[in-house]
């Protein structure tokens, strides 16, 4: 394609502090969000005639790690294939060549909302229990791929008046940082397990942890561990569970152990101290039932040590969970990922650009 005819093929807009350059088939733009990587807004897709989301990675070759998690995300997003993780409706650059190539913007489906803004509001028990089996079942599917999240937190699920949810990323890269700040941005590091915290190596049920802090926030309308940073939510952690056991202990490396163990130690508190009646949808008859086993549920989910704590398979089989069960849901085939090195590799920024480019769908 030749650039006028390029040119006349895209159009801009200020969103914020950045410009969107869309192609015109996209539009009635309006923001609805942001994130650590980028803006995003909502549009009208003229060809597919429905409202789609519109993500425009900021600055995604700025730095590698910033490159290799735009082209991660793009590889997972294309081949993953499961209704309760985001799906991807095109991928485009305005930019005409490799040299120019700068930006990705990813279109999706449009969700109403995320979870932080659904975490404000008294869900019924099967609301709550519906959601967290859609958590699980995204969950499980990425795990069945390799993909363990690490990262999973209410900005980054979204949902519909309808019930339904999505898991809108992919977490942390096996091999990735977790803990220096990498961008200006905020990390938010509330829902990270210990394991994550603590540096230890970690299963799938990690991502586990992460649920259980939703559901307790979902309950309690309010951040279960809200650490400013990660020595303070350790503190936060073992103020409300109780300093872990010697056995735990044990599978520290010497200086975080040594760290662990010098903290105060704390009893903890029991799950009905911590999540009482009250704090439980009421009115029904099989209110108790139901509360107690969302409660039976979190003290199963919000277990220090991993090799304790529940399993996801076990979860979707939890009574408060396996309601909703469903084989073509929670058993769907798993997607193939056909870049089994992505989380391994380490590239330059030109060389993940030029990776990313080839997967862009450019309208050259
Ligand atoms: P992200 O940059 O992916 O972390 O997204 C930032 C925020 O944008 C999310 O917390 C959501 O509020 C919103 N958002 C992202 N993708 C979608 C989508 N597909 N539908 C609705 N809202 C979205």
């Amino acid at each position: 394609m030749n650039k006028n005819k390029r040119e006349r093929e895209f159009y801009s807009l200020d969103v914020g502090d950045s410009t969107f350059t869309v192609l015109k088939r996209y539009q009635n733009l309006r923001p609805i969000g942001s994130g650590a990587q980028g803006i995003v807004c909502s549009a009208y897709d003229q060809i597919l005639e429905r409202n789609v989301a519109i993500k425009k990675l900021s600055r995604p070759f700025q730095n590698q790690t910033h490159a290799k998690r735009a082209y991660r995300e793009l590889v997972l997003m294309k081949c993953v294939n499961h209704k309760n993780i985001i799906g991807l409706l095109n991928v485009f650059t305005p930019q005409k060549s490799l040299e120019e190539f700068q930006d990705v913007y990813l279109v999706m489906e449009l969700m109403d909302a995320n979870l932080c803004q659904v975490i404000q509001m008294e869900l019924d028990h099967e609301r709550l229990s519906y959601l967290l089996y859609q958590m699980l079942c995204g969950i499980k599917h990425l795990h069945a791929a390799g993909i363990i999240h690490r990262d999973l937190k209410p900005s980054n699920i979204v949902v519909k008046s309808d019930c339904t949810l999505k898991i809108l990323d992919f977490g942390l890269a096996r091999t990735a940082a977790t803990g220096l700040l990498m961008t200006p941005y905020v990390v938010t590091r509330y829902y990270r397990a210990p394991e994550v915290i603590l540096g230890m190596g970690y299963q799938a049920n990690v991502d586990i942890w992460s649920v259980g802090c939703i559901l307790a926030e979902m309950v309690r309308h309010k951040i279960l561990f809200p650490g400013r940073d990660y020595i303070d939510q350790w503190n936060k952690v073992i103020e409300q569970l109780g300093t872990p056991s010697q056995d735990f202990l044990m599978k520290l490396n010497q200086s975080v152990r040594t760290y662990v163990e010098n903290r105060p130690r704390y009893a903890g508190y029991s799950f009905e101290k911590l999540f009482p009646d009250v704090l439980f949808p009421a009115d029904s008859d099989h209110n108790k039932l139901k509360a107690s086993q969302a409660r039976d549920l979190l003290s199963k989910m919000l277990v220090i040590d991993a090799s304790k704590r529940i399993s996801v398979d076990e979860a979707l089989q939890h009574p408060y969970i396996n309601v909703w069960y469903d084989p073509a849901e929670v058993e769907a085939p798993p997607p193939k990922i056909p870049d089994k090195t992505l989380d391994e590799r380490d590239h330059t920024v030109e060389e993940w650009k030029g990776e990313t480019h080839s997967l862009s769908k450019l309208e050259t």
